[in-house]
Order: structure tokens, then sequence, then C-alpha cells
């Protein structure tokens, strides 16, 4: 693969400030942005200057097995006693997947109203140089609130118009070929038209569940504009604002300010900071009761839990879930332990805590990031947490991408240079019948690049840690 001595090109100082600030301008220009504090006011998103090398046949490996992905995520999802099994190993250990668990004993109770749901998901890869050959090897699989996918498009258009217009240089490697447009904005809002579309009222809205204050908004408006050319309103509400302005009808028709909704589409509601009061909850529970299909599910959201990512990491309940396509995902796997306090795997766990921590990183079932704890924190950390509390966290190995891949960041207008990993988040979404299991649809939706220094253990680029990146497929 290239690295440091060969990638990115060196290019002369004025050629630097050329592509630096043509960068700037395509992505403020081009919508690669973010809310900045000023009012009204928005940045470009941290985006690498220059696209990241990323191994041609792993890339598409990666794309080749995303449908296998919803396969095994939607016959988890379908299996309600798995997950309540699942949620009962970490025995309350976890108090926002217990709520969140609560949720749907109580929504079903009433009778679930819509049997249709919509995934939208994310599968994460960093490439492992660990064995004889490079793979990749995935991080955790996203089934609520991926996102990225509108500013990732974004990215790939920045990158492809510097090379264009030869901002990179005369270097032969940066071909239209090599940099594939990236069509996440309009493949995932096209899996929200397909849910819009089955729920069968045309001018039914698509509603946005939001964070108070989201500064991510306009990777979330880009879906919003590619759903509006193809004729479908969207509105925006919080959680605590859905508690006023949704409504059911006696049918447990959702309405936002008397409009039907047909599609909930979550960019919250991931974490517990996503309900500071029970008013979150509420707003989440009208809508979950309603028969607007809900992107996702609570069980589908459930499914999504990296305690799930844990057991499913055994081979019978892959081959259980997804059929012929279990090995393919399984190469994939890195290992994953339980802590729980019983198992022998949760022994195993504890032993490799005790004699190699370096190799390992210890995840609680958070998603958002800036959460894990790495090497040799591990049990130090561990030691600070209640035994019985444990069972909230898995172990797992942790994966080696290569070190000596270089690229730059610029971020808030200053720029830095220096070794970077990549990590590669495939996008997809499906569309299915969660009580007789029948697929509507089921697409792959572009991807994502998202670029760290190797100084920083965290990838996550709203959580201050990375930027986005695009392919140079090598
Ligand atoms: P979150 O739900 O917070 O995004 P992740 O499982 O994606 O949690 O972990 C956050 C980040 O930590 C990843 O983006 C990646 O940079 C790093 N990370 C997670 N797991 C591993 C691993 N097994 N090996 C190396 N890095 C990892
Ligand atoms: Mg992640």
């Amino acid at each position: 693969m290239l690295n440091q001595d060969t990638y990115p090109p060196t290019l002369a100082a004025d050629e630097q400030a050329l592509l630096e600030s043509s960068l700037v301008d395509y992505a403020l220009a081009s919508g690669a942005v973010v809310r900045s504090d000023a009012a009204a006011g928005a940045v470009h998103v941290p985006l690498t200057l220059f696209p990241s090398p990323f191994p041609r046949a792993l890339f598409e490996r990666a794309v080749a097995i995303q449908k296998d992905f919803h396969t095994l995520y939607m016959n988890v999802a379908n299996d309600e006693a798995f997950i309540a099994d699942v949620v009962a190993q970490m025995d309350g250990a976890d108090e926002f997947t217990a709520r969140v668990w609560a949720m749907y004993e109580t929504v079903k109770a009433e009778g679930i109203a819509q049997p249709l749901g919509l995934g939208i998901f994310r599968s994460d890869y960093l490439l492992d140089f660990k064995g004889a050959a490079p793979a990749i090897k995935q991080v955790e699989f996203n089934t609520i609130s991926a996102s990225f996918g509108g500013l990732s498009t974004r990215a790939a258009g920045v990158h492809r118009h510097l090379a264009r217009t030869g901002r990179y240089g005369d270097s032969p490697l940066f071909t239209d070929a090599a940099m594939p447009a990236n069509p996440a904005a309009r493949d995932l809002a096209a899996g929200l038209a397909a849910a819009h579309k089955a729920y069968g009222v045309a001018d039914a809205l698509v509603l946005f569940v939001v964070q108070p204050g989201e500064r991510n908004a306009f990777d979330q408006r880009w879906l919003e504009y590619e759903l509006a050319d193809g004729g479908v309103a969207v509105r925006r509400a919080t959680l605590a604002e859905a508690t006023t302005l949704c409504a059911l009808d006696a049918d447990r028709t959702l309405r936002f300010r008397g409009r039907e909704v047909a599609v909930v589409y979550y960019r919250c509601a991931y974490t517990p900071d996503d309900f500071p009061t029970e008013t979150e909850w509420d707003g989440r529970l009208v809508l979950e009761r309603s028969r607007a299909i809900k992107c996702p599910t609570l069980l589908t959201h459930l499914a999504g839990a990296k305690k799930i990512q844990q057991v499913l990491a055994g081979e019978t309940l892959l081959a259980k879930y997804a059929g012929d396509a279990a090995p393919r995902l399984a190469e994939t796997f890195a290992d994953i332990f339980p802590l729980t306090a019983t198992s022998a795997e949760g022994a195993r766990a504890r032993e490799l805590i005790a004699t190699c921590p370096e190799r390992y990183v210890l995840k609680p079932q958070r998603e958002g990031g800036g959460n894990n704890v790495y090497r040799d924190k591990i049990p130090e950390f561990l030691a600070s947490v209640a035994p019985e509390k444990w069972s909230g966290y898995i172990l797992m190995e942790l994966i080696e991408p290569p070190a000596d891949v270089a690229n730059a960041i610029i971020r808030a207008g200053s720029t830095r240079s220096g070794n970077i990993i990549s990590e590669l988040g495939i996008f997809g979404w499906a569309l299915w019948d969660t009580t007789s299991g029948a697929v509507l649809g089921s697409e792959n939706a572009g991807w994502l690049v998202r670029t760290k220094f190797t100084d920083s253990e965290e990838g996550g680029v709203a959580a201050g840690f990375g930027s986005v990146d695009s392919v140079l497929l090598v």
C-alpha cells in the first residue's frame, strides 16, 4: 500500500496554499459544512486534504458483504426472544439498554401498530495488518442514527473536484476510477423514500427526530433535500418537541402539527444524553406507539448493541441468522469477549485483561464516540466499576491498521500533516415486515471514510476526533 514515503504527493508552497484555499472554498460552496457557533453560520467539516489510500479489493469486499449484514441484523431484530435473552444477560448493568427494552415491552403490550421497519445501517471497518494478508475487520455495526452520509457525498465531491482541476499536481494516482463518486446522500434518501412509499400516503411527512442544537444538521439536510427533490416533505423535531407537536389518532396514526407522518427517522435517541428528563422518554413513546414506520424500530435499535455484536461473534448463532453468508461475515470479525461473571468466556476476558491489556479495547454499551477504554487503562478502569456492572461491557481485540500511511487534515483554517488511520463505513438500508420477515428492499447506499491521526484512539468526527475523507482505491 502507499505509505508516507510515497503519499501524499509533495507540493511546492504556492501549490499547497492554492490546494488548501480551493478545498475550503469548494467545501463551503458545496455544503460540506457543520453549524458554527455564530448565529446562522457554518464552517466546513474537518476534511482530509487528499483522499486516503484504501486497497480496492478490500473496499469491494466490504461493499459486497453489506447486504449479508442486512440479512443478519434483520433476522436478529425479528427474534424478540433472542434480544430479550441478551438484554437479560446484561442483567440491568446498562440502564439505558434496559429502558429501551422496557419501552418495547410497553409498546408491544398495546400491540405493535406498524409491522414494517426501516433500517439505515452502517458497518464500520478498519484495515487489519496483523495477519498474513491485509484484511478488513469490523469495528461495529450501527443500526440507529448512522450519520455522515450527507457529508460523505460532499467530501468525495471536494476531492474529485481538486483532482479534476489539477490541484493535486501531476501525480497519475488521482483518476476518476480510483476516486469513485459517493452516492450515500441520494441512496440513503432512497431508503427513506421507499419506506414513505410503502406507508402509502403520498402527502404524509418524514419526521427527522434530532438533537436540540445539532451541529451536524447539514448532513441531515442533504437527505432532506434529496427527499424533497423526490416530492417527499420532511419536518424536524426534538424528542421533547414530539410531546407537544406530535399526537396520535385513535388508530395511532401519527400527526405532526396535524399532518400525517409516514416515517420517523431517528438522528438521536441512541445515547442516554438524549434523555435528560422524562419528557424525552415521553416523546419517544408517542412516536413508538404510532403506526408510522420507524427507522429504526426499538428491536432494531437494540440489535445494534455492542453486546449483540459480541454474542454474534460465536459461530452457531451467526449461522442461524446469516445462513450461507456466515463464513463471509465471520472473516471480518475480531475477537470479542463478554465480561460476565459466570461464563468461561468471561473468565478468559478477565485473564486477558490481567496478562495482555495492551491488545484490547473495553467498550460500554454506548454509541457516539469517546466512551471506550484502551489498553493499559483497562485494568485500572475496571477496578473502579462495581463488579455487578461488568456485564455491561465487552472486551474487543484491537484491530491494527497500517501505521505508515500519511495525509493532512484541515480543520477550522489550520492544516496538520501526519500519519493517519482511516475507518471505512459502508451504508445501506433495508425495509422489511418484522412480523412475517418478508423483505421489501435491501440496498447498499454508498460509504463513509473517517480519518484520524494515529495518536488519537477514537475516530468520531462529531466527537471532535476525526475528519471526513474519501477513498483513493489502490
Ligand atoms: P462508538 O459507538 O462510540 O462509535 P466504536 O465501537 O465505533 O464506538 O468505537 C469508537 C472508535 O474507537 C472507533 O471509531 C475506532 O476508532 C476505535 N475502535 C473501536 N474498536 C476498535 C478496535 N477493536 N480496534 C481498534 N480501534 C477501535
Ligand atoms: Mg463507531
